[in-house]
This record gives structure tokens, sequence and C-alpha cells, in this order.
């Protein structure tokens, strides 16, 4: 199966993605996470990426689509993944259909996550990653079960995202806005565009996620 989730930064997209993963062994793939791996290995996409992602722009159409021609390919992706955060603008979900059809392959549904801007500050104001296994947490929406300690690896390290800041995060909304919400049409006359109420609480929204992907 294969399943866009889609909404702008902090609808939720990569906490339901992790469950995904865990629920239905469909491979997350986060370009967000990819880029930042870069920039933290200092490769070479990793500097022309680094300056856009610290001003909340969004990176270059060339460099996000070779990230996931490349990564689709992989034999971990043949039973199914869940696209997080890609595409972004129309020109990446053009190249998608292109890379699909090229390998035979289905686009199962896009998900988009409602939700309101106001609620989207505070979400990502208050999230944070396990430092070594990368799952996600919040400070008021998802703690860890044992305070401190991460539920899936045990370790005691965590980390913040630079681009969490106040100012980073109004561009990214406001890029959200101009280049990826563009991208709802294009799904929506394919005829698999999806809606769930990003919303509701953590539990709910796998509820809804669920309930779409089944019909
Ligand atoms: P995310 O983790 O999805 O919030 O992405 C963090 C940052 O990475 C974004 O603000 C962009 O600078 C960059 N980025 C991630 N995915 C894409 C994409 N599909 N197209 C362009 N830039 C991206």
């Amino acid at each position: 199966m294969i399943v866009i989730l889609f909404g702008p930064p902090g609808a939720g997209k990569g906490t339901q993605a992790q469950r995904l993963e865990r629920e239905k062994g469909l491979v997350q793939l986060s370009t967000g996470d990819m880029l930042r791996a870069a920039v933290a290995h200092g490769t070479e996409m990793g500097l022309k990426a680094k300056a856009k992602m610290e001003a909340g722009e969004l990176v270059s159409d060339d460099i996000v689509i070779g990230i996931i021609r490349d990564r689709i390919a992989e034999d971990d992706c043949k039973n199914g993944f869940i696209l997080d955060g890609f595409p972004r603008t129309v020109a990446q979900a053009e190249a998608l259909d292109g890379m699909l059809k090229e390998q035979g392959l289905k686009l199962n549904a896009v998900v988009e996550m409602k939700v309101d801007d106001n609620a989207l500050v505070d979400r990502i104001a208050g999230r944070y990653t396990c430092a070594k296994c990368n799952a996600g947490y919040h400070d008021t929406n998802l703690k860890p079960k044992v305070d401190g300690v991460c539920d899936e690896c045990g370790s005691t390290e965590f980390k913040r995202r630079p681009d969490d800041n106040a100012e980073t995060v109004a561009k990214r909304l406001e890029e959200y806005y101009a280049q990826t919400a563009p991208v709802l049409p294009y799904y929506a006359e394919k005829g698999v565009l999806r809606q769930v109420d990003g919303m509701a609480s953590i539990d709910e929204v796998a509820k809804q996620i669920d309930a779409v992907l089944a019909a």
C-alpha cells in the first residue's frame, strides 16, 4: 500500500506515519528526516539544503525528487510505504506519478490531516524526538511512558529541531499555503484525496486514518 500523509507542519504526519510503520509494516519515508540526516552528515546535498531548512523555506524540487526516487527503489519499500512531507509542490506530485508509473506502483490514498493554524504553533513548540531512534514525543500530548526514557529504544537523550521556533514556523506555514496546499486539488481530481480531523486525539486520528485506508 502506498499512502501520502498530507498537511501543514505540526499536523501529526510524523506521529501517524511512525504508528503505521509499527502496526502495518509500511516504511515511513520522511523527506524532512532524510534531509536532516544529510545536514548532520555534512553531505553535499545537506550543505545545499541547510540554509533553506533553517529559513523555513522549501528545498529545491530536484533535490527532494532525487531523494525519493532513490529511496523507493530500495528493497524495504517493496511492501509499501508512507510518504510524510512529500510531495510539497505540484512539480513533486507530478514527478512522483512518473516514478510510480515507471515501477508499476499505484498510489492508494492521500490523507489530508486538517488542523487549525492556531493549534499548530503550540504543537510544534512542544515536540521533541529520541536522539537515538527518532521516535516522536510531545511535552503534553505524547509523553514517554517513563519520564525521560524513550518507549522504543530506552535511550535517555532527546532533541528538538532548530526550525521549530515561532519565526521559522510562521515561514513554514506560509510556504505550506503558497506551495503545498495547491497540491490538494491535483489529488482531488484523481479521486484519491481523503480527509481526517487532525484536531482530534492521536488515537482518534489513528482510527480515522485506519478507516480511510480500509475503505
Ligand atoms: P519536515 O520535517 O517535513 O517539517 O521538513 C523540514 C524541512 O525540510 C522543511 O521546512 C523544508 O525546508 C525541507 N523539506 C522537507 N520535505 C520537503 C519537500 N518535499 N520539498 C521541499 N522541502 C522539503
